[in-house]
């Protein structure tokens, strides 16, 4: 397939679910997390889940970066912009995630703090040039997919001798996350999670391949598929690893062969590997304190690294109470379990950050099924249709 709209087909989508009705055992359940927010909105917007057969559950894992980052270093970065002499950049998501005690980088927008949003670290350099007298702060979130670009951020500024710019870094990894969930009490002990296998995110993969994702194939005993964003892509994911569960398999399969290697790009690795480091240890919301998920800036480049430049400390900070969001990431609940959810707590007025990132799950289920859920695959395929002639396809 060679356009986007062919792999939004309704009809092939019809085909391709009928094939799995054929290989799905009945007297089963098959529980297979998407790990990443992209398939959790791609799921919702295409009706993904009702083409799926009743016993074929799918479990939404924390793969959102704006979800996962906790409120302690949200806290930090709006404690940063409260410099008057300082512009901290953001992409927009971050800007109207709630802090503690009521903060957002956007309500400090509004008081006077010079915060802008931007699209790419790459933005944040050149109004580091246009701006000698401030101290310019790119706030680096996500995985290892927007870890290259802050890396030849970082590189670029230290060829210009740029002295006004710096990285709040808080890239973290996919692998570390996976073998938290699988790890995890809910997983191991509790039974509230059930995960069977891994949808694997192939944004991410492009970067880091298929290789990393052995060790959970092999250790843990659970199939991973990388897998594409779109209907068709995820689809055939799920037949991929249903097949496996039946033949009692546990390998790492790739779907994405469009764009996923087993080594992955190893220039764009070697590049991260030139400017960052692991750390120790890494707080994600949800999840908790993970070691080795996150990584930080190499001391040869700490010119360029906030948390070595600015006098930061994370301080303990508690979620709302009322927010679902850590059981959400962690896959034990959905997002109408809150009981906020849709009332309280809507794209307009976040409570949480599910709510607010455009891969969090919460945003995908407001958007997407609050008044309802088609129950029937001619509803699923007519919604891929008319996706399909909206694209052209
Ligand atoms: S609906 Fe809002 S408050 Fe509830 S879990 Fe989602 S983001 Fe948190």
């Amino acid at each position: 397939m060679k356009y986007i709209s062919e792999f939004r087909d309704k009809r092939v989508a019809s085909a391709l679910a009928s094939a799995l009705a054929t290989e799905v055992d009945p007297g089963r359940d098959y529980s297979l997390m998407e790990f990443c927010g992209g398939h959790t909105h791609a799921i919702f917007r295409y009706g993904v889940q009702d083409l799926l057969p009743p016993n074929v559950h799918l479990v939404h894992g924390p793969g959102c970066p704006v979800c996962v980052l906790p409120i302690g270093r949200l806290d930090m970065a709006v404690a940063l912009a409260d410099n008057p002499d300082t512009i901290l950049c953001s992409y927009g998501d971050m800007l109207r995630v709630p802090g503690s005690r009521k903060r957002s980088l956007l309500k400090s927008r509004a008081q006077g703090r010079d915060i802008r949003m931007v699209y790419s670290c790459a933005e944040a350099i050149g109004i580091a040039q246009d701006n000698p007298d401030k101290e310019v702060v790119f706030f680096a979130i996500g995985f290892e997919t927007t870890t290259p670009p802050t890396a030849v951020a970082i590189r670029q500024a230290e060829q210009l001798g740029l002295r006004n710019f710096s990285v709040f870094c808080n890239h973290v990894l996919t692998p570390s996350a996976i073998q938290s969930i699988l790890d995890s009490p809910d997983v191991r002990k509790l039974g509230t999670v059930r995960v069977d296998g891994f949808i694997g995110p192939s944004h991410v993969s492009t970067i880091i391949g298929s290789r990393p994702y052995d060790f959970f194939a092999q250790e843990y005993q659970r199939p991973v598929v990388i897998a594409g964003f779109e209907p068709l892509d995820v689809l055939q994911a799920v037949r991929m690893l249903v097949r496996q569960l039946n033949e009692g398999r546990a390998e790492v399969e790739n779907q994405f062969t469009r764009g996923v290697t087993h080594h992955g790009n190893l220039k764009a690795q070697a590049l991260v590997a030139e400017v960052f480091e692991l750390r120790r240890s890494f707080e994600w919301r949800g999840l908790g304190v993970v070691p080795y998920s996150g990584l930080r800036i190499k001391k040869k480049y700490a010119a360029f690294d906030a948390e070595a430049r600015f006098p930061l400390v994370q301080q303990p900070a508690h979620e709302n109470k009322a927010c679902e969001c850590g059981a959400i990431l962690r896959g034990v609940k959905k997002p109408t379990d809150c009981r906020i959810f849709g009332n309280v707590c809507t794209p307009r007025n976040p409570i949480g950050s599910c709510m607010v990132s455009s891969e969090g799950a919460c945003a995908a289920y407001y958007k997407y099924r609050r008044h309802g859920t088609p129950d029937d695959i001619t509803q699923a395929t007519d919604e891929i249709g008319a996706t399909d002639a909206a694209a052209g396809g």
